[in-house]
């Protein structure tokens, strides 16, 4: 396959100056804009003529230029023809699987994905009459054996979590294509690093919320597919981001856009500092799991896929085994060593820590945890940026040392 340079596919989206001829575009808050000429009025409505066509912004529900802007990006660094962006990961999730999934529908979906996802899926879609079978991730067999004629979608996430596994995302696109059925991709570990659109992926979803802002400090996501298909998510009579409505707001987008540029620096080094802590946590003989890592199941078929040079992402765990000796190493990476922050989500230019189980995943039962090989004393490390890597590597060292060995 042709190789696939995102970075300078966002560097080579066409760039928006201030009004002033300011190095940063301008923030447009306006939710209504004024109509030139009142004839056009029911075209532009109707999204017959949109702003790129002839006709003009409107109201901010259905698009606004800041917001249009951040999509651009996004669609550039995925390769796909158009962007929705969302107020929230969820939301993204929601709406393209209620965009695709109608009563009476069902959705294969990888079993060890983000727990918000799982109660959706599990807990609240049966509510719409959709159900959903869950499978092991890296059993490309398992998938096909559960689709049945009902199903509309094939869901994984191309790093599972917290398990971080590697679906084939490749042959998955082919037999989704084959038994006419979407493939959603959330790539919200891997960005930049993996272009799921590029290898079949109809749907890729994004929490902009982690790497792709890294600030930690505002709730975002994003919907990357076909023109189509993202025309059919603004669309006025069924549209599920029009009508649900779960729009980005323009302050939250300006901010995202002025962070999508170093986004590939940033991964390239949550990548080379997540390598080598876990290169030393292999050689201490600790249970450490990173798909950088020679030893994990999944490192060739990634490899395979990813696009060089940019590492393969920023997020490892360390199974502790007990919840008692994960909450001991958290402690002690956060109070005694200063490591990073006992804390959910990731992405953060700081280092997260968080034991998956009693937290982001604490929407499956013991029993389903066991079942994914969810042990409850994982323990979930978003590397940071900050620090000397010599530091990091000590402070990690001396409290690992301390806690299991
Ligand atoms: C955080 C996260 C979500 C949900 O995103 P929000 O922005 O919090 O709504 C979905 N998928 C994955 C993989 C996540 O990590």
């Amino acid at each position: 396959m042709e190789k696939f340079n995102p970075e300078e596919a966002i560097l080579n989206t066409k760039r928006e100056f201030g009004e002033h001829g300011g190095v940063s575009p301008s923030l447009s808050r306006s939710s209504t804009f004024t109509v030139k000429e009142p004839g056009i009025m029911p075209e532009i409505f109707e999204g017959i003529k949109g702003p790129d066509r002839g006709g003009c912004y409107l109201y901010s529900r259905h698009f606004n230029p800041t917001v249009s802007l951040l999509a651009r990006y996004l669609a550039a660094m995925e390769d796909t023809e158009s962007a929705k962006c969302t107020a929230s990961g969820m939301s993204a999730i929601a709406c393209t699987v209620l965009q695709i999934c109608k009563s009476g529908d069902h959705i294969v979906s990888g079993n060890s994905i983000y727990g918000g996802t799982y109660a959706l899926f599990k807990d609240l879609l049966p509510d719409y009459n959709i159900e959903t079978t869950f499978v092991d991730t890296s059993d490309y067999n398992a998938f096909e054996k559960a689709i049945k004629p009902e199903t509309k979608i094939i869901y994984v996430e191309s790093l599972s979590n917290p398990t971080l596994q590697v679906p084939d995302i490749k042959r998955l696109a082919v037999l989704a294509k084959k038994n006419d059925i979407k493939l959603v991709v959330d790539n919200t570990f891997l960005p930049v690093v993996l272009s799921p659109a590029r290898l079949g992926a109809d749907v890729v979803v994004y929490s902009m919320t982690k790497f792709i802002n890294g600030a930690s400090d505002l709730i975002a996501g994003a919907i990357c597919a076909s023109k189509e298909f993202i025309n059919e998510l603004v669309d006025v009579h069924t549209g599920r981001v029009m009508l649900y409505g779960p729009t980005l707001d323009p302050r939250v987008a300006f901010d995202i856009i002025q962070r999508v540029p170093h986004l590939p620096l940033r991964m390239k080094e949550h990548g080379s500092r997540t390598l080598e802590l876990t290169e030393m946590l292999n050689d201490m003989g600790v249970k450490v799991k990173f798909p950088g890592l020679k030893s994990h199941p999944d490192n060739k078929l990634l490899s395979s896929i990813l696009n060089e040079g940019y590492g393969y992402g920023g997020v490892f765990t360390i199974d502790c085994e007990t919840e008692e000796k994960a909450n001991d190493l958290l402690s002690t990476l956060q109070n005694e060593e200063d490591f990073g922050y006992i804390a959910v989500s990731l992405g953060y230019f700081d280092t997260l820590i968080s034991c998956s189980g009693s937290s982001t995943s604490s929407e499956m039962t013991p029993e389903e945890q066991k079942e994914i090989g969810l042990s409850p004393g994982l323990v979930r490390i978003s590397t940071g940026l900050t620090g000397s890597i010599e530091m990091r590597k000590e402070q990690l060292k001396r409290a690992v040392t301390k806690v299991l060995l």
